[in-house]
């Protein structure tokens, strides 16, 4: 194998590499984001949950401003009966405390039915409590993982990065400008054939390309491009 072929050999793992990584950088934010979302609906359904809860406690108080209304109503009405003078005013009179006992009746059933929503409520916001909390535990561990990877990955690259100058540095100039060439348009500009096709864009690679390749010359994929290095077995 020539020097050429030799360094272009050891570009095809690290542009790879190289490759690798920047999809990694790319990829690890959207995956951070993606749990920081499921983080932000943990939050959201603490928040519905806790407003339905004070929703409930508004109607109770309410209701029980509305009871003691009606009952100092009912009391005042029944103050009144010692002083009406006709049967007529009494029988009005006794209507009036019959629809104040009955309104009393429906708000006391409406205290209830509030005191059990509360009841369900309290615990249903101290389930969903729980989840979030067990939930930040959980993803942020998982955050902290993926930033502790994306930090690791962006030094990984840079040193890569470096390893790749050193190789492109040795290529002789031809060689080096057809592959800053193809750098543009691929992260990784080196593509090793395997089984006949271009390892990248696994198009055939045509047999007078590989036959020149193996006499040591510099030869590009036809479909996508990239510099052609001869398979390892
Ligand atoms: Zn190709």
């Amino acid at each position: 194998m020539t020097d050429l072929l030799g360094n272009l050999d050891v570009l095809e793992s690290c542009g790879g590499t190289v490759a690798d990584l920047e999809r990694q950088l790319e990829s690890i934010p959207l995956a951070i984001a993606e749990l920081e979302a499921k983080l932000e609906q943990f939050r959201d359904a603490t928040m519905t949950a806790r407003e339905s809860l004070e929703q409930a406690e508004q109607e109770r108080r309410s209701s029980e401003g509305q009871l003691q209304e009606l009952e100092s109503q009912r009391e005042k009405f029944e103050g009144q009966t010692a002083l009406v003078k006709t049967n007529h005013e009494y029988t009005a009179l006794l209507s009036e405390i019959e629809t104040a006992t009955l309104r009393i009746a429906e708000t006391e059933d409406k205290i209830l039915t509030a005191m059990e929503r509360i009841e369900n409520e309290t615990a249903a916001l101290e389930a969903i409590e729980r989840e979030e909390r067990q939930g930040e535990t959980e993803l942020g561990k998982e955050i902290d993982a993926r930033k502790r990877e994306f930090t690791e990955a962006e030094a990984s690259l840079e040193l890569r990065r470096g390893e790749r100058e050193v190789l492109v540095g040795r290529l002789p100039p031809d060689a080096r400008s057809v592959y800053d060439r193809v750098l543009t348009r691929h992260a990784d500009p080196v593509s090793r054939i395997l089984r006949g096709c271009c390892g990248s864009c696994h198009f055939d690679v045509p047999f007078e390309i590989i036959n020149r390749l193996m006499q040591g010359d510099l030869r590009v994929c036809p479909h996508c491009a990239r510099i052609l290095v001869e398979s390892k077995d």
